[in-house]
């Protein structure tokens, strides 16, 4: 079974068919890039499968479960993850703190608890911190990191839930091109490690192309191809529509 079935997703809005007739798979532990030009419909499906947006008609399929059209939190529960195009860490707080606050987000009584929960939680924020390389740093405030390591904090927080699928919009923008490299290379072995599965957008073809296992292209709204990233470099309505080369 596959870990993510999207079948036939179309959404439009007012006049614009923002996506039309979109079908991925996503299996287990594999790292899955929807690539194509701005206003391609790459966010408005990422909206769809982690619930911000109900589509107009289509299936989502979580392990073969229909979650289409849930909440974004009912969505989250059933164990898919996301993180966003801005960094979405607190400031003020420290590295360690942050990955904390995302454990203590999967707590109900987080009022009550907050104290006791914030002192046995610091070893599973370390642990945490520990696989995205960002342990020895726990104790500084998120402020005085380097742009890539909030990216790699907050990659730490989204991995708290421990998430079945993991959802990254554009995840590199603002990235110099080596970090970007580099952020996805450790996605994809904490991919592995973890049998997560992550549909992630890029528009670096260093990054898709390097570490993506399979590439989806939509263009216009619409799926154009689908497959290995040697076949999609190598497929020549993919370079004319997008790669242009
Ligand atoms: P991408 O992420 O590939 O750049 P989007 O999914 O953001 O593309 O957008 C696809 C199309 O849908 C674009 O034409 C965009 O202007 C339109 N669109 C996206 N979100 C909205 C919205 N909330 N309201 C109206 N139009 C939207
Ligand atoms: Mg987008």
């Amino acid at each position: 079974m596959n870990l993510l079935q999207v079948t036939n997703l179309s959404k439009a809005f007012g006049g614009v068919q923002a996506v039309q007739n979109v079908s991925l798979a996503l299996q287990a532990g594999e790292l899955l890039a929807l690539i194509g030009p701005n206003g391609a419909g790459k966010s408005t499906t990422f909206n769809m499968v982690g619930g911000q947006l109900a589509p107009d008609s289509g299936q989502v399929l979580l392990n073969g479960q229909d979650i289409t059209g849930l909440p974004p939190r009912a969505v989250w529960r059933r164990g898919v993850g996301r993180t966003f195009q801005v960094a979405q860490t607190f400031a003020t707080l420290t590295v360690s703190e942050n990955v904390q606050m995302a454990l203590l987000s999967t707590d109900r009584r987080i009022f009550h608890w907050w104290r006791r929960a914030t002192a046995h939680r610091r070893s599973d924020a370390l642990a945490l911190l520990a696989q995205v390389g960002m342990d020895a740093q726990a104790d500084r405030p998120c402020s005085e990191l380097a742009y890539g390591d909030v990216k790699r904090v907050e990659l730490a927080m989204a991995l708290a839930h421990n998430p079945q699928l993991l959802l990254m919009d554009e995840p590199t923008a603002g990235m110099a091109p080596g970090e970007r490299v580099a952020l996805m290379q450790l996605t994809r072995q904490i991919a592995r490690q973890r049998r997560m599965g992550v549909l992630f957008t890029e528009h670096s073809m260093d990054v898709v192309f390097g570490q993506a296992d399979r590439v989806a292209v939509l263009v216009r709204g619409q799926l154009l191809a689908e497959g290995t990233p040697q076949a999609i470099r190598a497929d020549a309505r993919v370079q004319q529509a997008y790669l242009g080369t």
